[in-house]
């Protein structure tokens, strides 16, 4: 099968032939793959900018953390799931021998792997995964939607770590696909506006504006964050300020526009460390929280959504491609000029 993979320490990806990932063995499934999203971080691996120098003893790996697909096989010991079901899997795969694991919390396990990072992911016609991964998907989802899942509820799990609520103003840092699912979820929380600052970044803001931020602002033209965003706002300092760019700077720009007891959740993934002025943070008795993927309740809540309400989460998608032009969706990635590029293994099988 055609599969794109991370095959050295090195910028770029290769698009391979490779054996297909075999029968699934006790308490696995084999998906067959409808669409996979490509991740910012999936660009990052792409770039080899850094922060993913953990992959390096995994490679070669084949990419896709976020996708959904029908069920082509069931090994021995797999309750509840058939073939044929539609499904979206949570990529992080604990032991499920520790005390985290067994309390739930795959997240916590010292020796979780991430499906698409450190084992072999959905960027190919099949992927072979435990079934406790799998979340099944309402017939008559949208698989498009359905690569949907894992940024959904990354940014779902980071509005619920920033606590957003009813009548709430938020402000988040970084237009990409979690910013704008953190946007998305913190409207869905009752967040009654929304702020979406970018760089240069016209056409992700426009995402985000079709997808529930209240306001968008564009630094490259408005180069003061806290009087544009005081502007929007009417002088209301956030309640929540989420930083999803993973530059250093913008931890003391969120900082500066959050109230005294406000909260700043990073979500970024920096390559630099940040430096801040505990001081000022101190006495504004403000917090600042990391949010990194998400657990598994959020994940039914959000298949149900995707269900009910997809129209609420379709601007999301920009492009659809088969993966045979896979090199040409992560550059478009790279560029920022797009919002989700999706990949559709089937596509490319039926051109062949
Ligand atoms: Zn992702
Ligand atoms: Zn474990």
């Amino acid at each position: 099968m055609l599969a794109l993979r991370k095959t050295a320490p090195a910028p770029g990806l290769s698009l391979d032939e490779v054996p297909e990932p075999g029968r699934p063995g006790p308490g696995e499934v084999l998906i067959e793959v409808a669409a996979a999203g490509i991740c910012g971080s999936d660009v990052h691996v792409y770039e080899w900018t850094g922060s993913y120098e953990f992959m390096r003893r995994r490679l070669p790996v084949i990419l896709g953390h976020e996708f959904c697909g029908r069920i082509a096989a069931v090994g021995p010991d797999v309750p509840g799931l058939a073939q044929g079901d539609l499904v979206s899997a949570i990529p992080t795969i604990g032991c499920m021998k520790c005390a985290a694991c067994a309390g739930g919390f795959a997240q916590r396990c010292e020796s979780r792997r991430t499906i698409g990072l450190t084992s072999d992911g959905a960027f190919a016609r099949f992927v072979r995964v435990p079934w406790l991964a799998c979340i099944p998907l309402r017939e008559g989802t949208d698989p498009v939607l359905g690569a949907l899942m894992e940024p959904l509820c990354v940014g779902d799990n980071a509005a619920e770590v920033g606590a957003v609520t009813h009548g709430d103003t938020v402000l988040v840092l970084g237009p990409g696909t979690i910013g704008q699912a953190i946007a998305r979820a913190a409207a869905w929380r009752g967040a009654t506006t929304v702020v979406v600052a970018g760089l240069n970044d016209g056409a992700r803001l426009q995402t985000a504006r079709q997808i529930g931020a209240t306001h968008t602002l564009d630094l490259a033209h408005t180069p003061d964050l806290a009087s544009a965003f005081l502007a929007a706002t009417g002088n209301r300092m956030a309640d929540v300020v989420f930083e999803a760019t993973g530059h250093p700077a913008s931890i003391s720009q969120g900082l500066s526009v959050l109230r005294k007891d406000g909260i700043l959740v990073t979500a970024g993934i920096h390559a630099q460390p940040a430096s801040i002025d505990l001081t000022a943070l101190v006495r504004n008795r403000q917090q600042i929280r990391g949010a990194h993927a998400s657990q598994r309740r959020g994940w039914e809540v959000m298949a149900r959504r995707l269900y009910e309400t997809p129209e609420a989460v379709r601007p999301f998608v920009s492009l659809v491609m088969g993966l045979d032009q896979a090199i040409e969706g992560f550059e478009q990635s790279k560029a920022r000029g797009v919002s989700k590029v999706v990949l559709q293994p089937g596509l490319a099988m039926e051109a062949a």
